[in-house]
C-alpha cells in the first residue's frame, strides 16, 4: 500500500521501504546500565527500532542518558518512548528521544482537554522534527470512544481516525499508527477498516502492526505469525513488533522472518523447527482467518490445533493472553505465566491474562474472563473480568488462588 513515509533518527518507514523491526526493553529504565545492556543485545540482534518506557517525568533524564550513551558508543539505534496517560511526559520527552508512542485518548479523561493536549504534543513534534506513534489498543479504548463507537474493530478504526486527523489538519505527517489487540480476528479486522478509512482520506500514515499479548512459545509465535502475515500479505503493515512474553530478543529473528518473507528486509537465522512453524502459521494464517478453509490438511496434530486456536476456528486449551512485560514489570513475568499456564490447562473455554502491571495490566487484558495482575512488592491481584476480585495476595500463593478461583466458578 502506498503510505506516506515517516522518518525516525535515520530509519524511514512506509511507502517502499523495507518493513522495519521493532521490539522494546523490559528492563527498569531507571536501572540504566541493565537497560543499555540489553539495548546493545536488542541492536547487534537486528532491532531497528528499540522502544524503552517511560512511567514517571523521573525517568525522562535517565531514558535521554541511554540514548545519548548509545550513539557515543555508535549504536543509533532509534530510540522510541512509550507514555501512558501523561501528556506532560510525552512533551517532555520530545527534544530528548527520537519517537514517542501515546495513546492521545489517554492523555485527560474529558476528550476536549486530550485534544487539546494532543495539540499541544503535535507543535512540538513539529518544531523538533521528531516522529509519533498513535498506538491505540483494543483492550485500554477509553470511555469515550466505547460510549460512542462501542467495542469493535470498527470503533478502534474511528478513534485512531480522529488523531489521523488531526495530524493531518495540523499538517504533521511524521506519524505512525498502530491498533493491536490479542484477539486475532479483531486486530486483523480492525487494521484492515483504518487502512480503508485513511485511503478514503487520500493520505495513509504507515502502519505499525503486532498482536498485544501474545504471550509465548510456539503459540505466540504462531499467534503474532497468522495476523500479522495476513495483514503483510495484503500490503498492510510497514514496522512490525513480535511481542513475546519472553527475553525481547526472541522477539527478533521471528519479526525478521516476517520482515523478509513480505519485503526486502534482510532474512533471519532460525532453527529448523522455528522456521517450520512460521511459515505454516503464515501460509495457513490468512485462509484460517478469512475462512476460505475450515481445517487445516496437515499430519502435525498438535501444529494443527495450535494454527485453528490461533486463529480462533477452535478451541482445544485455555486461551492465554500474557502482556511482554516491561520496564514496568516487578516480577518475574515468563516464569509466572509458564506456571499460571501449567496450573491451568486443564480448564475449558476460558480466556486467562497474565499482566506485568497494575497501571496498565487491567485495562490492556481485553476480553480475559481472569486475571492474574503483578502489583509490584511480591504480591497479585486476581481478576474476575475487569472485577478485581481477590486483591494484596502473596506470589507465592496466587497461582493456587487463580486455579481455585476459575474452579469454584466452573462448579457453579
Ligand atoms: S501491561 Fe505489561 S507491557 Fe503493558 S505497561 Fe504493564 S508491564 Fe508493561
Amino acid at each position: 500500500m502506498n503510505t506516506l513515509t515517516v522518518k525516525v533518527g535515520d530509519v524511514l518507514i512506509g511507502s517502499a521501504h523495507p518493513i522495519v523491526v521493532q521490539t522494546m526493553c523490559n528492563t527498569p529504565t531507571s536501572d540504566i546500565e541493565a537497560t543499555l545492556a540489553q539495548c546493545r543485545r536488542l541492536a547487534s540482534a537486528g532491532a531497528q527500532l528499540i522502544r524503552i518506557t517511560v512511567p514517571s517525568l523521573s525517568d525522562v533524564p535517565h531514558i535521554g542518558e541511554i540514548r545519548s550513551r548509545l550513539c557515543s558508543e555508535g549504536i543509533f539505534v532509534p530510540i522510541v518512548a512509550d507514555v501512558h496517560f501523561s501528556a506532560e511526559i510525552a512533551k517532555a520527552l520530545v527534544p530528548v528521544v527520537d519517537k514517542i508512542r501515546i495513546n492521545p485518548g489517554n492523555f485527560h479523561p474529558e476528550h476536549q482537554r486530550a485534544r487539546e493536549l494532543f495539540g499541544e504534543f503535535l507543535d512540538l513534534c513539529k518544531e523538533h522534527g521528531k516522529a509519533i506513534r498513535i498506538g491505540l489498543n483494543h483492550g485500554s479504548l477509553g470511555k469515550y470512544i466505547i460510549e460512542k463507537y462501542g467495542n469493535t474493530p470498527e470503533a478502534m478504526a474511528l478513534a485512531a481516525m480522529e488523531w489521523v486527523k488531526m495530524c493531518m489538519d495540523k499538517e504533521f505527517y511524521n506519524a505512525v499508527v498502530s491498533l493491536k489487540a490479542s484477539n486475532t480476528v479483531v486486530m486483523v479486522e480492525a487494521y484492515r477498516i483504518l487502512a480503508r478509512m485513511m485511503q478514503d482520506e487520500g493520505v495513509v500514515f504507515p502502519l505499525h502492526v503486532g498482536v498485544t499479548e501474545a504471550g509465548n512459545g510456539d503459540s505466540g509465535r504462531i499467534k503474532s505469525c497468522v495476523a500479522i502475515s495476513t495483514l503483510l500479505s495484503e500490503g498492510i503493515g510497514n514496522t512490525i513488533r513480535v511481542s513475546l512474553t519472553e527475553d525481547p530478543e526472541k522477539e527478533i529473528p521471528v519479526a525478521q522472518y516476517l520482515a523478509h518473507r513480505y519485503s526486502s528486509a534482510a532474512p533471519a537465522e532460525l532453527s529448523e523447527r522455528e522456521e517450520y512453524i512460521l511459515k505454516a502459521a503464515c501460509d495457513w494464517g490468512a485462509p484460517l482467518l478469512n475462512r476460505d478453509i475450515d481445517d487445516v490438511p496437515i499430519q502435525d496434530d498438535y501444529l494443527r490445533e495450535e494454527l485453528l486456536q490461533a486463529c480462533r476456528r477452535r478451541f482445544y486449551k485455555p486461551e492465554y493472553i500474557a502482556c511482554p512485560g516491561c520496564g514496568r514489570t516487578k516480577y518475574d513475568l515468563e516464569n509466572t505465566f509458564n506456571k499460571v499456564k501449567e496450573a491451568t490447562s486443564g480448564f475449558k473455554d476460558v480466556v486467562i491474562a497474565v499482566m506485568g502491571c497494575i497501571v496498565n495490566g487491567p485495562g490492556e487484558m481485553a476480553d480475559a474472563d481472569y486475571g492474574y495482575v503483578g502489583e509490584g512488592a511480591g504480591m497479585v491481584t486476581l481478576y474476575r473480568k475487569k472485577d478485581p476480585v481477590l486483591r494484596h495476595i502473596p506470589e507465592n500463593e496466587a497461582v493456587g488462588k487463580l486455579v481455585e478461583l476459575i474452579s469454584s466458578d466452573q462448579a457453579k
